[in-house]
Parts: structure tokens; sequence; C-alpha cells
């Protein structure tokens, strides 16, 4: 049998009137409207009382900075960083590891100017291994904490010479091993004598400027490399650290930043900065 045609009702009545044979439903099942609209304002003042469950927004979501805005971070300072490089002179791997573990609470130019003589003296890891104790320190004296310094480059490469062959290992895990090499150090001589992006290398401009610029508010060296991993591609950890600790040197300086003069200001939070230039 063919459907008999709907009438259309014109707009705006449809719903009017199913509302309306809905609500005669009901009252036709038996239910009294005027006792349900009570029950309902009842339960929702219930509810406004009630003490209410809300999910914690977690800080990492909170803080999660926008994508757009950390790519124009990374293109602004690969513009005005063309040249960023290490600025630890080195020729080979186990120079750049040497020198790393010397840069610890010392300036780059202090340990440039004191591995010349020591690598002259002992070119080698075994060489190094083999040295007395007395004149490591004397020749790495100037950049502090010596004595623990030339325990480090000597037990590092004694550990370089029995277990890798008087060679620097090119891995993380094998790095970390050797005494006085951290994460930090690690990563330093994979990404620069290695190339091998391992990770981010977080020192105090990194931390500084991570936080400024609204990338992460964590303050561990670690956690915060964890947190920028995510947000630069990897092909740029390694220049990224040299961009941050570059602009970190001539313009977001610790004290007093020059937020006046920074090409990075209009995309900066200034995340705790309170006094500026
Ligand atoms: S705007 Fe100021 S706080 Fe932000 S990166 Fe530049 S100098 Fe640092």
């Amino acid at each position: 049998m063919p459907s008999s045609p709907r009438v259309r009702s014109a707009p705006g009545q449809s719903r009017t009137r199913d509302s309306r044979s809905s609500r005669a439903a009901h009252t036709l099942k038996g239910a009294r409207p005027a006792e349900g609209a009570a029950k309902k304002k009842a339960v929702r003042k219930k509810a406004a009382l009630a003490p209410r469950k809300v999910k914690p927004v977690t800080g990492k979501k909170a803080l999660t900075p926008d994508p757009v805005r950390v790519a124009t971070l990374l293109d602004l300072l690969r513009e005005h960083y063309p040249d960023a490089k290490c600025a630890l002179n080195f020729e080979t791997p186990l120079q750049l590891l040497i020198a790393t573990i010397l840069s610890a609470q010392c300036t780059d130019e202090r340990v440039n100017m004191t591995t010349p003589a020591l690598f002259a003296q002992y070119p080698t890891a075994a060489a190094l291994a083999g040295a007395s104790q007395e004149a490591i320190e004397e020749l790495v004296r100037s950049t502090g904490f010596f004595r623990n310094k030339a325990k480090s480059v000597r037990e590092a490469c004694a550990d370089i010479v029995a277990k890798h062959g008087g060679e620097v290992p090119r891995d993380l895990d094998a790095l970390t091993a050797l005494r006085g090499v951290g994460r930090k150090t690690a990563n330093v001589v994979l990404g620069n004598a290695f190339g091998i992006s391992s990770g981010i290398v977080v020192d105090t401009h990194v931390t500084r400027l991570s936080n400024r610029l609204g990338l992460t508010s964590e303050q561990d060296a670690v956690k915060i490399e964890f947190a920028l991993q995510p947000l630069v591609p990897r092909e740029a950890w390694v220049l990224f650290s040299h961009w941050l600790i570059l602009h970190g040197r001539a313009v977001c300086n610790a004290k007093k930043p020059r937020c006046s003069q920074c090409p990075l200001a209009p995309h900066c939070p200034r995340t705790g900065v309170t006094v500026s230039q």
C-alpha cells in the first residue's frame, strides 16, 4: 500500500507540536508535570550544593606550548645564530669528552686555554689513563675542582682503554657509565663529535631560556630535556642548545635580559622576568 503523503509543518511548528504531544503522552502515562519539575529542581539544588569533582589540569597539559609559536622561535633562532657551534675547541671525540668534563663550573674560554697543553702532553686515552694524578691536577688546576676533574679524566680514560679499545664509545649508556660523565656531557660528545642527536644539552642558559620562553616550567635538567624533546625536531636538537646558549649570553642574560632588543620578544611570554632592559 502506498504510504500516505506526509504533511510538512511550517518551519518552527513541528518541534512545538511534537513537544506538546510528548507532554500529553507523558501526562497520559500518569506522570504529574508539577511533581516532576519539583523533583528536577531538588536534584539541581543538591548537585549545586555537593562538592564538585573537578578533573585536575596537569601542568604539562596546561603549559604545552603552541607548536606554531615554537616553530617561529626556532626559525628566529636559526636566523640569528647561523654559525652556532660548540664553544669548546676539539679535534677528536676524546678531546671533546675531556674538555666537557673540565668545563663543569668553568667557562669555555678557560677550558680552551687549558686543554692545548694537556692534549699536547697526553694525546691519547692510554696516555691520560697512565698519567699521574698530580701531573693532570697541575695541568687542569685553573679550571677549578681540579682534583675531582683530574680523577675523572684519568678514570674515564682508563675505562675507555679497558672497555672500548681506546676509542670514545658512540653510545649514551656506555658514555654515562664513565666516571665524571653525566647525560649532559654524553649528549655534548654524541651531538658535536659524532653528529648523533641523542638528546638536548641542558645547561644553565638552556634552563633559564626554556623557562622564560614558556617552553617548560621544569627546573631539573633531565626533566627539561624530556620536555623539550617533543617540541624541537630531532635534527635540530644539537643546534637548539647552541642557539639558546648563544642567545642567553648575548641577549637573555640571567640578571637583566635585554627584552627591548630581543628578536624573540613578540613570541616570548617572559615567564619569571621581573627586570629587563
Ligand atoms: S624577550 Fe626577554 S625573556 Fe624573552 S627571550 Fe628575549 S630577552 Fe629573554
